[in-house]
């Protein structure tokens, strides 16, 4: 009876012991998803200034690490750019990266809206994205995308200021020379600043939108 009683409390103890690791689990998911407030490295504070000194209106965020090679270090919440005369509103757009925000910036301005007023004969007032920041794969491979860190933005249309809206998804095989020059033109401004950038010719995937990415590796179609 004694030894039955004593395999019942080494059973209990067992279980107990068992049940310890199943309970922690969630308090470890929990902290792969907490928030870490750091000041910004000096390489940051540099790119801030510099995004600030281009009237570029934004927010900078606090770091955050999801885990699984998904985090946002280092980016800003842009609300507004500026063009030569007035303020581009943003669509659409998540937390990206300051090296990435500063291209945009200079894209925007002397890509985008010089390429409206000048082909289009009228400026830019919105650039319309499908987002930034994703935790996701590089479509059909294994590898994280520069989504996955807010290093790449995907742009998928335009407002001019007569009222004209022009998008990747139907407009990039318009018959117009205009629309085709502009196409063009801000494709080349866009090869220029950044390291990576896929347009609909790139495939299918990227039939509505532009993919505009940080990369040190060079590669524009
Ligand atoms: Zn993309």
């Amino acid at each position: 009876m004694r030894g039955i009683l004593i395999l019942g409390l080494l059973a209990g103890l067992l279980s107990a012991c068992q049940a310890i690791p199943s309970a922690q689990a969630p308090q470890r998911s929990s902290v792969a998803r907490s928030t870490a407030v750091i000041t910004p490295n000096p390489a940051v504070r540099a790119c801030l200034a510099d995004l600030g000194a281009k009237s570029a209106a934004f927010t900078p965020l606090p770091d955050q690490y999801y885990g699984a090679g998904c985090s946002t270090v280092g980016t800003v919440k842009l609300a507004a750019l500026k063009s030569d005369r007035a303020e581009l509103a943003l669509a659409g757009l998540g937390p990206v990266t300051c090296p990435l925000a500063e291209s945009l910036a200079g894209w925007a301005r002397y890509g985008v809206d010089r390429a409206a007023q000048q082909i289009l004969g009228s400026p830019l007032v919105r650039i319309e994205t499908m987002g930034s920041y994703s935790c996701r794969n590089i479509a059909g491979s294994p590898r994280r995308s520069a989504h996955a860190t807010g290093n790449a933005i995907d742009v998928s249309g335009f407002v001019l200021a007569d009222g004209r809206h022009i998008t990747i998804a139907g407009n990039w095989a318009d018959q117009s020379p205009q629309v085709q020059r502009f196409f063009e033109a801000i494709r080349q401004s866009a090869c220029k600043r950044f390291g990576t950038v896929l347009t609909p010719a790139y495939n299918a995937a990227h039939h509505d939108h532009l993919h505009l990415e940080m990369s040190s590796r060079a590669f524009c179609k």
